[in-house]
């Protein structure tokens, strides 16, 4: 126990503790803040704590999905898989609650239900589902991009006399599908992870694709240890070469455009590509990959085929082919096995483009055209992204303002960092910044960075409150909007676009702009005093 263990008066309250609120934590330690951080799950981890369906992976490498912070945990963690599992991701976090000692200013089993702006006093209220009331001065939400699930948008779910599952809460012990028959909705990431898992121990599955994903093999495998050695030696130059690259990924630039290039030279590089098994490998082999519906079509394609070449029914592969929107933009998978588990005598693929789903009844899953007699139903139906876990907290800015209300068109922040009206409230990884089009942990430390410096500077000149202006939120919304409207992006249906949960509005939420170019532009906002703040002195 500490002195800010239980104080109702802190310097900071940071909600959540995975992976951004635990360094953003670490990091107000060093200014000397007195800082609480709640958490709804019963230890640390986030979407690590609760994403715990089969087969649960991380799409980007594991060495580069690691906090850069400490040279000294870089060097000890030894990694064991290319792709890291949910567990070992889980342990890592852990890990690095233990050795900085991160656990005793977190308050588990407690979920942030409201923060209200006392404008006189300068500080946030906030209060949890325990009671609990703690004033602040800063509000920092680290809850997460993918963290809320969407409601599920089903009928009948009560009528349904089996089990049912979602893959973003599932149970802490596991479910053993042995013998049962399970029926899978959704074919995200999720699913796609799953499915192939599900499959090794269900009698039958049954999978409900309403629109196919564009998925590539991931080629995991045990990290050797040699490359393990060479990339802890090299490990500064990396991580530097993360932060300026476009996805917080390291790769080589593309030079020309898909379409400049004949056929045979183009799909040797995207065989290159998909041998590498990244989620970047393909995409970014040209310049126009995610700008030119042609060029896109070249990559499409080539993926299309791979699915072909995976699946032995023809009839079952068109099905599993996308068509209804350009690559990458709908995240794309990477898999172990997806396409082969439909070559399996006991799983199905229903298409509900042809036979829509009606409802689940006692016994199953209904179609327009039969009933699916199911014992689990496991639903991979995604998530409220980016903005529901923010809006699902009572947040009241200045005049009482509710932000989800402000929010009712499509998010609106400045940098995804702070937003007009909520002086002292910040964002880590908020809508309108790279977040979900990069590494995470890249970003998140580059907010976090970029917040613990501003606390500090807002300290050193006696600042108390710091506020977006809403002149520089419009400016940055519209640049958000601008960039992303240059992108074949907004011509998809995807939850980057809001579009997956009913009645959200269709807003571009990411900025594409890169992860290297929209570092330079948080740091020259703040190097200018930050530009587009307000910065009043401390209240009385
Ligand atoms: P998702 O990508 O949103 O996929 C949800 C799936 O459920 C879609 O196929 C969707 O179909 C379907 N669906 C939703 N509502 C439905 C309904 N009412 N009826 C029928 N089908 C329905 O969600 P996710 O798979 O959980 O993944 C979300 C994101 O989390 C990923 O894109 C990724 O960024 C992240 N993630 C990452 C990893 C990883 O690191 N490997 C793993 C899992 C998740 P429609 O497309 O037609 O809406």
């Amino acid at each position: 126990m500490t002195a800010t263990d239980h104080a109702s008066s802190v310097d900071a309250v940071i909600v959540g503790a995975g992976i951004a609120g635990l360094y953003q934590l670490h990091r107000l330690r060093g200014l000397g803040m007195s800082t609480r951080v709640f958490e709804t799950g019963d230890d640390v981890g986030g979407t690590w704590y609760w994403n715990r369906y089969p087969g649960a992976r991380c799409d980007v490498e594991s060495m580069s999905y690691s906090y850069s912070f400490s040279p000294e945990l870089e060097q000890e963690w030894e990694w064991t898989e290319r792709y890291p599992a949910q567990p070992e991701i889980l342990r890592y976090v852990s890990h690095v609650a233990d050795r900085f000692d991160l656990r005793r200013d977190v308050t588990f089993r407690t979920r942030v239900v409201s923060a209200a702006f006392d404008e006189p006093a300068g500080r946030w209220r906030v209060v949890t589902d325990t009671g609990e009331t703690v004033d602040a001065r800063f509000l920092i939400m680290a809850t997460g991009c993918l963290s809320r699930a969407k409601d599920i948008d089903i009928d009948g779910i009560a009528t349904f006399g089996g089990t049912t599952l979602h893959t973003s809460r599932w149970p802490h012990d596991g479910v053993d599908l042995t013998g049962q028959r399970v029926a899978v909705i959704g074919t995200g990431s999720s699913a796609v992870q799953s499915i192939p898992i599900i499959a090794e121990q269900a009698a039958e599955l049954t999978v409900f694709q309403r629109t196919p994903a564009y998925s590539l093999a991931a080629r995991n495998r045990p990290l050797e240890p040699d490359e393990v050695a060479d990339m802890k030696a090299g490990y500064r130059a990396w991580r530097e070469a993360q932060r300026t690259s476009g996805f917080g990924v390291p790769v080589e630039p593309a030079t020309q455009s898909a379409l400049e290039v004949g056929a045979e030279e183009r799909t040797a590089r995207y065989e290159a590509g998909w041998r590498r098994g990244t989620l970047v490998s393909i995409l970014g082999g040209y310049t126009d990959t995610l700008t030119d519906a042609a060029a896109n079509e070249t990559a499409a394609e080539f993926v299309r085929q791979k699915i072909r070449d995976r699946v032995d029914d023809p009839g079952t592969a068109e099905l599993l082919c996308p068509r209804s929107y350009p690559f990458g933009t709908k995240r794309p998978c990477l898999d172990t096995g997806y396409y082969e588990t439909f070559n399996l005598p006991h799983v199905s693929l229903v298409d509900l483009r042809r036979t829509p789903l009606v409802e689940l009844t006692a016994t199953g899953v209904r179609t327009s055209e039969r009933t699916h007699d199911v014992d689990v139903v496991v639903f991979a139906t995604g998530f409220d992204a980016m903005t529901g876990a923010l809006e699902a907290v009572d947040i009241r800015g200045r005049d009482g303002v509710l932000l989800r209300e402000k929010w009712a068109e499509g998010p609106r922040s400045y940098l995804g960092l702070a937003v007009a009206g909520f002086p002292n409230l910040f964002t880590v990884t908020g809508p309108s910044s790279p977040s979900v089009l990069s590494n995470m942990i890249v970003s998140i430390e580059q907010h976090v960075d970029w917040i613990t410096d501003c606390l500090a500077s807002l300290r050193d000149r006696g600042v108390g409150t710091i506020e977006a202006s809403t002149a520089a939120e419009d400016e940055w919304v519209a640049h958000v909007a601008e960039v992303g409207g240059a992108t074949l992006y907004p011509t998809a249906d995807s939850w980057y676009m809001g579009s997956n949960v009913p009645g959200k509005p269709r807003v571009f939420m990411a900025y594409i702009g890169g992860v290297g170019a929209y570092r330079e532009l948080c740091d020259a906002v703040a190097a200018d005093g930050y530009r587009g703040f307000r910065l009043d002195e401390v209240p009385g």
